[in-house]
């Protein structure tokens, strides 16, 4: 008999293993543990409810029961893992002590908060990385009842695209980053430039190479001090300050963990016997991509595996494709810094395309109608994990 699977999270990560192991075993024993309400949501169309004015119930596609049942599972929900012992094969859960088989962590990135809120403000300062995040905010934004005006901290993808979904839902918004341009991470800066007019033309007002300050209460809403000594008045405050991969119950256990990752190999075998990682949280061979594409693929692998057929996964060229309608953005950021960018277009449309040395392509970044490249562009690019 093969061993009980445990998998420590239901993001996209632990649910896509789930049913690859179930499609594989149909006798397997499963048991998926989450902190969260455990429903099944797509967590890229969270930057996309606004837009359409969906409420949390319609992001999610199964709830964590008829998860549980579709799958013969068993789900745990809004049970936080507390301690992780590899020796005894055992996790803590408080003061209950849970023996496992084989586990699987998928436990996802948190966002990093890069200043203290004031406790005078919660209720007015969010992050939404989950559904239970979505549900605060839209409850928060509901609660106003009026056009919203939030201020955005991060100019990443994360806050580009709610930046455009909040805009297109009807609300004020503010982008606030330390970056001459949106996007700096994934668009050089012509490229970055084009999706900041499109923002402004859209009437999002962006402050460009600003950093927070201060935050405090105005009213029943919030002073925003920027470090230029301006200060802003929003209703509502989102951090989107980035991602960092919640490794603290490996680390604590002793797995070989990174700041980019619990570290794994092609087999998405952690340092320790009996224990993988998956999405988010894992660093595969010196990559953590924090995207569905390679979770998908690392599912698909780990369940042959854990299945008694042992398979390295193997990650294509993927490109980004930034949910921005009022600019399309598509990327594929190069692994290290390029040789040279070789920038061209005007207005809207540009492509720039990242060469080595020799003239090889190891990146790209499109926008507007340069979109349709993307194809013709990845087929060209080096995969990052062959
Ligand atoms: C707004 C947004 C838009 C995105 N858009 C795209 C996109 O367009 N395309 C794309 O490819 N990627 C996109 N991404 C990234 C993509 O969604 C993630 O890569 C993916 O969802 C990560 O899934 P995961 O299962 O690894 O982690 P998560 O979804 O974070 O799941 C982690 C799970 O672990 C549980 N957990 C954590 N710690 C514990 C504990 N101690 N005890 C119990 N349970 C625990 C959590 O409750 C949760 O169930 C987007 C991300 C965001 C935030």
């Amino acid at each position: 008999m093969t061993a009980p699977l445990t998998i420590l999270g239901t993001g996209m990560a632990g649910i896509q293993l789930a049913r690859q192991v179930r499609a594989r075993d149909a006798a397997r024993s499963i048991t998926l543990i989450t902190a969260d309400s455990g429903d099944d949501y797509s967590k890229p169309l969270l930057s996309t409810g606004f837009a359409k004015g969906l409420p949390p119930e319609r992001l999610a596609s199964r709830s964590a029961l008829a998860l549980a049942e579709g799958l013969g599972a068993v789900v745990r929900t809004h049970t936080r893992v507390t301690g992780l012992d590899p020796e005894a094969r055992t996790l803590a859960i408080g003061a209950e002590t849970l023996p496992y088989g084989e586990l699987v962590l998928a436990t996802g990135a948190a966002p990093a908060m890069p200043f203290a809120i004031p406790s005078t403000l919660a209720g007015r300062v969010f992050t939404i990385n989950d559904l239970d995040d979505y549900r605060t905010f839209h409850s928060a934004l509901e609660g106003l009842g009026r056009p919203a005006r939030v201020a955005i901290i991060g100019s990443g993808l994360v806050g580009c695209e709610y930046a455009n979904d909040l805009v297109a839902g009807g609300h004020g918004v503010t982008l606030i980053a330390p970056e001459p341009t949106p996007l700096a991470r994934l668009l050089p800066e012509p490229l970055g430039a084009a999706l900041g007019a499109a923002f402004r033309e859209a009437g999002i007002a962006l402050e460009s190479g600003r950093t927070l300050a201060a935050l405090g209460e105005d009213g029943d809403g919030v002073a925003l001090a920027l470090d230029d000594g301006r200060g802003l008045e929003a209703d509502l405050v989102l951090v989107a300050t980035g991602l960092s991969p919640r490794t603290a119950l490996a680390e604590a256990a002793g797995l070989a963990v990174g700041p980019e990752g619990i570290h794994t190999d092609r087999y998405l075998a952690t340092s320790a016997p009996g224990i993988h990682a998956l999405g988010d949280v894992a660093c595969v061979d010196g990559v953590n991509a924090m995207y569905v594409q390679p979770l998908q693929a690392g599912a698909k692998a780990l369940a042959a595996t854990l299945t008694g057929t042992p398979t390295p996964v193997a990650y294509g060229p993927w490109p980004v494709l930034v949910k921005t309608p009022l600019l399309p953005v598509v990327a594929l950021p190069p692994r290290q810094a390029p040789a040279r960018w070789r920038i061209e277009g005007e207005e809207r449309d540009w492509s720039a395309l990242a060469e080595d040395d020799e003239g090889r392509l190891v990146g790209f970044a499109l926008t507007g109608a340069c979109v349709r490249r993307k194809v013709e562009l990845a087929r060209a690019a080096p995969a990052l994990l062959i």
